[in-house]
């Protein structure tokens, strides 16, 4: 095999991921002006589903767009051998194989999130503003962008570094060395997640006292779930948009409301939704996920090893001598179909968990109090009540509303 070939090859994927992506959008789309199912028929009134539906449309052109530029952007790229040119201007500054690969990876880090900056801006201000649901202020905007620029920096400087170490020393092996790396990091990052980094954007505090506190905890108490850590946090200050979420597991393990979520709901539908997240913990989901992430890096890293020193790979994108950092380049454009079909697995598997935990709250609290929380949730999101089938098999990691709400209906 010739490098030209694994060139047109990788060009290959790019397009025909643009055209898949494309596609079921498209076909999203053309269902937007669907009449909804039944069961949510009357969920908006007229010029509220108007609204939804504009806001679909909005989201989609907008979609095009940003799809449509980085695709052009990615092509013109390669065909100049854009990875070459920056890996030639990174080696003539420095010698060292672990500076040279995270100044490498720096410099793709901060030019794509450059370009993507007036996308990001646009959609805050202009679509999310125009249908009410932002409340962020371009201070809090920029703040938010810096401190995550300042995190990614450290945090994925630390690992690559470490990374590129193994690589050094041992060659081939690095990949398990990795894995084991990988796997530490993402159990601490479960557990402490919401200690660590949650405080660096967002305020948390203690659920206080009171009626909703009280049927949270008679609820713990007959599940015999320790819950001491019941936690509120300022979703406002960015967006109307609600949402609750759990996190770690053992001792630290806690739930966090968003402010907006106490807002919209009555008490019941809170502790219904509540309950939805216990099941997600007493299923083993959140263990049952954590497992198959970690078999995934550890499948990806080990087809990394095999093919991140091939110099055919360096030569494709136009770099003579192989290394760590363009292997690694090359290897995440032709992993793009296999991370696809992973993503198909995974969205299967989470839309089964989500019956699941709804049968949980059903059977342990309330399926009508789950069934309306649902659909106010649905309502003041505007989300999309009439997807097409294609498209929520490949992308929704959650049933669609209506799905949902039959299963709730139905199953007793
Ligand atoms: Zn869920």
């Amino acid at each position: 095999m010739s490098p030209e070939i694994i060139f047109y090859f990788i060009i290959g994927i790019i397009i025909f991921n643009f055209l898949l992506d494309s596609f079921l959008d498209y076909l999203n789309y053309t269902r937007f002006d669907a009449k909804p199912p039944e069961e949510i028929e009357d969920l908006y009134d007229e010029s509220e589903y108007l609204k939804s539906q504009n806001y679909k449309k909005d989201k989609f052109k907008f979609g095009v767009v940003q799809s449509t530029f980085s695709l052009v952007l990615i092509l013109v790229f390669l065909s100049v051998d854009g990875f070459q040119i920056v890996n030639s201007i990174v080696n003539q500054y420095a010698d060292h194989s672990i500076l040279v690969s995270l100044l490498f990876f720096g410099i793709l880090f901060l030019v794509s999130e450059f370009l993507s900056l007036p996308f990001d801006y646009y959609f805050t201000f202009t679509t999310e503003e125009r249908y009410d649901f932002n409340t962020s202020t371009r201070l809090l905007f920029w703040k938010d962008k810096l401190k995550s620029l300042l995190l990614t920096v450290v945090l994925g400087g630390v690992i690559l570094g470490l990374i590129v170490v193994f690589y050094n020393y041992v060659g081939i092996d690095f990949w398990w060395y990795t894995w084991i790396l990988v796997t530490i990091i993402s159990v601490l990052l479960n557990m402490f997640y919401a200690k660590l980094f949650v405080p660096i954007f967002n305020k948390q505090t203690p659920l206080k006292e009171g009626d909703l506190r009280s049927k949270i905890e008679r609820y713990a108490h007959k599940m015999n779930f320790k819950l001491e850590n019941v936690f509120v946090i300022d979703g406002s200050k960015r967006s109307k948009k609600a949402n609750a979420y759990f996190s770690g597991f053992g001792k630290e393990k806690r739930i966090t409301l968003f402010d907006t979520l106490i807002d919209d709901l009555e008490d019941e539908e809170i502790v219904a939704v509540l309950a939805h997240e216990v099941g997600h913990y007493e299923k083993k989901h959140v263990i049952i996920n954590l497992f198959v992430s970690i078999i995934t890096v550890g499948f990806t890293l080990w087809l990394l090893s095999l093919f991140v020193s091939e110099p055919l790979l360096a030569q494709a994108l136009g770099v003579e001598e192989p290394s760590f950092q363009i292997g690694l380049v090359a290897f995440s454009f032709l992993y793009a179909p296999i991370s696809l079909v992973l993503g198909i697995f995974t969205n299967i598997l989470s839309r089964k968990f989500e019956f699941q935990a709804d049968d949980f709250a059903k059977s342990t609290y309330s399926g009508e109090y789950l069934s309306s929380a649902l659909k106010k949730l649905s309502k003041n999101s505007l989300s999309n009540l009439t997807p097409h089938p294609a498209y929520v098999y490949f992308y929704f990691s959650h049933p669609p509303l209506a799905k949902r709400l039959r299963n709730l209906e139905n199953n007793s």
